[in-house]
C-alpha cells in the first residue's frame, strides 16, 4: 500500500527534477518551513551554497525578510508568505519543517500566542506530514530538547522520555513538539511517508525511512531574534546596551549551549554546523530522533561571565524570579548523533560568543537600519 500511495502521489506530477539523494545532489528542490527565522536562514544559505533550489514558507510571525534579502533574485530561490496552519500545495523533494512560534515571549504569558505555537507545531506539521506523503518526499521536523521538560534524567539521551508538566505555562511548546513528534512517526509508520524518486523503480529500497527527527538543544548565534527573551540574546543585548543582566532564579540552573555554525580561521562562516547536523540526519538513513547540542553544560551565572569577559568585565548581574516550570538542567548526550551521522559541534562558548556579539552590535548601533521597525 506504501507503494500504491506513492504511485498515486507521482501520477499527478510531472517527472522532472525528482533525484535521488547521493547520486547527485544539484537538482533537489527543497522546502524549508520557518525558513526566515535564525536556524532556518543558516540552513537556506547551505541549501542555497551547495546548488539546491529552496522553497522557504514563512508567515514572519518571528522571521524576518533581512534574513534572507542576499537570496532575492536567484533563480533557485522562492519565498511564501504562507501559514502552515494552513494547507498547501508544493512539488518538491525534501520539506526541512522548523516553523514554529520557537521563543518563550512568543508562547509563554500570552494565551492567544500559545494557542498559536500549539496550532502550528500541530495543524502546521500535519500539512507537511500530508504535503510530504502526498508527494513522496522526505520530511524532517525540528523537534526540541523541551520534550524532556524538567528532566530526571542527566545527561538527557533520545531513550529517555522526559517530564513535562502537560498543564504549565511552557506547555504549548513542550506538548506542541512532542505531538508533532508523535505525528511525525504515526504518518513514518501508518500513512507512509517515504523517499522514492520518480525514475522507475530503481530506487525502491529508499521506500524506507522518509522521516526524520532532530531534537535541537539551545543554540544561539547571528540573526537571532534580538528580544526574544531567549537568555543568550538577552544577556548579549543587555551588556551591549550598558543593561544590568538579567538572572531569573538563583541562576544555578543549567543549559548547553550550541553555536549556529562553525567558522574557518579567516572569520568567514564557511561550515554551519549545527546547520550540518540537520542536513546529515536529512541525507542519513536514521530516522532518529537525534539529539543535537553541544554537551558544554553552563548555569546562567556562568553564562553571564562569560558575556561579562567577552562584552563589558563591568556589566552587573540582576535577579529576577524564575519563571514556572524552569528546567533546572539540560545537556545533550550526543552519542547517537556522533555514531550514526558522524557528527559533532565544534565552536565551544568561548568561541562563538564574540561571533554573535559582533553581528548584535551591529543590528543595534550599526549605520544598517534593518531592526528599526
Ligand atoms: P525563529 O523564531 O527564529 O524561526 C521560526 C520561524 O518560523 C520564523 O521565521 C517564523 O516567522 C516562522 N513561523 C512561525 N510560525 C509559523 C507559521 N504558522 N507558518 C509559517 N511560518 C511560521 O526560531 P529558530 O530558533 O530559528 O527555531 C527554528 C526551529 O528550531 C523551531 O522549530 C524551533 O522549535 C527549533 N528549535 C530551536 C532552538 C533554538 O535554540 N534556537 C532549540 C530547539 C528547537
Ligand atoms: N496537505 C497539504 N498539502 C498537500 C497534501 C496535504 O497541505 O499537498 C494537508 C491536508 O490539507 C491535510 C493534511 O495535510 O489537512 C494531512 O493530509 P493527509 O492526506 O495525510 O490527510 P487527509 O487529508 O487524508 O486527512
Ligand atoms: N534566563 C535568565 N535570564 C534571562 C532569560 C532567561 O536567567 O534574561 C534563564 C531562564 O530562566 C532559563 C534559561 O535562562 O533557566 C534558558 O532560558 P531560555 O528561555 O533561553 O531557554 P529555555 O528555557 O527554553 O531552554
Amino acid at each position: 500500500s506504501y507503494q500504491s500511495n506513492h504511485a498515486a502521489g507521482f501520477g499527478s506530477f510531472s517527472s522532472g527534477g525528482k533525484i535521488p539523494l547521493g547520486l547527485k545532489r544539484k537538482g533537489l528542490r527543497i522546502v524549508v518551513t520557518g525558513g526566515a527565522g535564525f536556524v532556518g536562514s543558516h540552513l537556506v544559505d547551505r541549501l542555497i551554497g551547495r546548488g539546491d533550489s529552496v522553497i522557504v514558507v514563512d508567515n514572519f510571525f518571528t522571521g524576518r525578510k533581512e534574513n534572507l534579502m542576499h537570496h532575492f533574485g536567484n533563480p533557485r530561490f522562492e519565498l511564501i508568505r504562507h501559514d502552515v496552519v494552513e494547507p498547501i500545495l508544493l512539488e518538491v523533494d525534501q520539506i526541512y519543517h522548523l516553523a514554529c512560534p520557537a521563543s518563550p515571549v512568543h508562547y509563554k504569558f500570552n494565551p492567544v500566542k500559545t494557542i498559536i505555537s500549539f496550532c502550528t507545531n500541530v495543524v502546521g506539521t500535519l500539512n507537511m506530514l500530508g504535503l510530504a506523503k502526498r508527494v513522496g518526499a522526505r520530511f524532517l521536523l525540528t523537534s526540541t530538547s523541551e520534550v524532556y521538560g524538567d528532566p530526571l534524567q542527566h545527561p538527557q539521551v533520545e531513550t529517555y522520555w522526559g517530564n513535562v508538566n502537560p498543564i504549565g505555562v511552557r506547555s504549548c511548546y513542550d506538548e506542541g513538539k512532542r505531538t508533532a513528534e508523535t505525528l511525525t512517526m504515526d504518518y513514518h509508520r501508518g500513512a507512509g511517508v517515504e523517499v522514492t524518486y520518480n525514475i522507475g523503480r530503481l530506487f525502491k529500497d529508499l521506500l524506507e525511512n522518509g522521516v526524520r527527527i532532530a531534537r535541537i538543544f539551545n543554540t544561539y548565534g547571528p540573526r537571532m531574534c534580538i528580544d526574544d527573551g531567549r537568555v543568550v540574546s538577552n544577556f548579549v543585548a543587555q551588556a551591549l546596551r550598558k543593561e544590568p543582566l538579567t538572572v531569573y532564579g538563583d541562576g544555578k540552573q543549567t543549559r548547553s549551549f550550541q553555536y549556529v555554525s562553525d567558522l574557518k580561521a579567516d572569520g568567514f562562516v564557511h561550515f554551519i554546523c549545527k546547520v550540518e547536523g540537520l542536513m546529515r540526519l536529512m541525507e542519513g538513513e536514521h530516522v532518529g530522533p537525534f539529539n543535537l547540542g553541544n554537551p558544554g553544560e553552563f548555569t546562567m551565572l556562568e553564562l553571564a561571565q562569560v558575556v561579562q569577559e567577552t562584552i563589558d568585565p563591568n556589566a552587573k548581574i540582576e535577579y529576577r524570579p524564575n519563571t514556572e516550570d524552569d528546567p533546572h538542567k539540560r545537556k545533550p548526550d550526543i552519542t547517537r548523533a556522533k555514531e550514526l551521522l558522524g557528527w559533532e559541534p565544534k565552536v565551544s562558548l568561548r568561541k562563538g560568543l564574540p561571533l554573535m556579539v559582533s553581528d548584535f552590535r551591529q543590528r543595534i548601533f550599526g549605520d544598517h537600519n534593518e531592526d528599526s521597525a
